[in-house]
């Protein structure tokens, strides 16, 4: 693990019901909500619920079903919301030059419009 996890962050509260959020999807291991700051018509972060912080906590404790559930949870948000055509894009912050300001792992799923090549 990197750094340890800090129960107190935005997404832990969210998976608490502490704070509300717009959600979109939600399983047993990994919940989906719309961004608060929208960076795009959609913006969906989609996030295990776990405690980790980075892919390498999470590569390294999750279980397989965690693992696979995540991972399907992206794909299912993706396909219910319509999105799979005209298609979208995945973006995951780490850790400081990441730009990482949760620090619960999660996936920023963005659609509505055309993106430009590479980011950044
Ligand atoms: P990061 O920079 O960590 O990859 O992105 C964190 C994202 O979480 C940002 O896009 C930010 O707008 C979003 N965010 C921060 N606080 C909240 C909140 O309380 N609710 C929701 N739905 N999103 C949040």
């Amino acid at each position: 693990a990197t750094a340890p996890y800090d129960d107190g962050n935005i997404f832990a509260r969210i998976l608490r019901a502490e704070l509300p959020c717009r959600k979109v999807y939600e399983d047993d291991v990994a919940l989906a909500f719309h961004d608060i700051n929208p960076q795009a018509p959609v913006h969906i972060l989609v996030i295990p619920k776990g405690r980790y912080v980075s892919w390498a906590d999470f590569s390294a404790a999750a279980s397989e079903a965690e693992i696979a559930g995540f991972v399907r949870a992206v794909g299912k948000v993706a396909a219910d919301l319509g999105l799979v055509e005209p298609g979208y894009r995945l973006l995951a912050n780490v850790g400081q030059h990441g730009h990482q300001e949760v620090p619960h792992l999660h996936v920023h799923l963005f659609a509505g419009r055309q993106f430009g090549a590479m980011l950044p």
